[in-house]
């Protein structure tokens, strides 16, 4: 293949980040820790592996996602719980923040919203950091394990992926047929998995996860939520997933209600400010 005579002075040009972040709306941390101090827990479902199950957190409380049993990957979809177009945005989340997400950082929503849904307020395994294969935790890069690419590599029926744990367990929790409630599942945040992408061919890669049981990630939900996570099927996503090898475990998921007062001053941001009138 032939290179123009200034290939290496292109390639030497330094990148600019896409979207410096310095003048997003800020989450009062300070304030969320003291409130999550003074919570008390209101509900738990233990999501069981290779399924999914879904939960309820109203704006201004707490949601945990725990590992427990043994070492397992989740993921994450949420949903405003009263208009379900209103959805987290992998994409734009990464966009803004990164591939992979931690504590100060944010699942913002789909368009026209675009605001917070969740704001991360602990991570136990922000230890972790980026590791010497350019690997980290909690990323907005992979889309979710589903059936169809099974398919089209393998030819395989399989029927627990998190892209079909999540339809059936939103099915269930709306009453929507499994053909209504496909449509609402979408990207997803990767709890707990590993993963980055290769530096020779920038291929998505996924290692064994660093979670162990008691390592959890926390949240606070800015407007009221309707979440749904699936205990993948590649369990730690250390080999496989879309299939039934992998050992997998439960992941747990608890919700915590602030005691009245805790939060004073805070309140959900508004829908994105743009008019959308898109020069018309
Ligand atoms: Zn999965």
């Amino acid at each position: 293949m032939t290179q123009p005579a200034d290939a290496d002075a292109r390639r030497a040009v330094k990148p600019v980040i896409c979207y410096p972040n310095e003048t997003l709306p800020l989450p009062d941390l300070a304030l969320y820790r003291r409130a999550f101090g003074t919570a008390r827990k209101t509900s738990e479902v233990l999501v069981p592996p290779r399924e999914a199950a879904c939960f309820h957190v109203p704006a201004g409380h707490f949601f945990r996602i725990s590992s427990v049993d043994g070492p397992q990957v989740g993921d994450l979809n949420l949903w405003n719980a009263a208009d379900l177009s209103e959805r987290f945005y992998s994409g734009k989340s990464r966009a803004l923040h990164g591939t992979h997400l931690t504590v100060g950082e944010r699942m913002w929503s789909s368009f026209p919203t675009l605001r917070p849904m969740a704001t991360i307020v602990e991570d136990t395994l922000g230890w972790y950091g980026m590791d010497a294969y350019g690997g980290a935790v909690h990323d907005v890069i992979g889309t979710r394990c589903d059936p169809y690419t099974g398919n089209l590599l393998s030819g395989a029926q399989y029927h627990h992926c998190c892209h079909s744990n999540l339809i059936r367990a939103l099915a269930d929790e709306t009453g929507m047929s499994m053909a209504e409630a496909e449509p609402h599942v979408h990207d997803v945040l990767n709890v707990f998995m590993c993963t980055g992408f290769t530096r020779d061919t920038g291929q998505y890669f996924m290692k064994a996860s660093p979670v162990r049981p008691g390592d959890h990630l926390d949240f606070f939900a800015e407007i009221d939520l309707l979440g749904a996570l699936s205990a993948c099927p590649g369990g730690d996503c250390s080999s496989e997933h879309t299939s039934d090898v992998a050992a997998c475990y439960p992941l747990l998921v608890e919700v915590f209600a602030p005691s009245e007062g805790a939060l004073e001053g805070w309140e959900s941001l508004a829908v994105n400010g743009y008019d959308r009138t898109h020069g018309r």
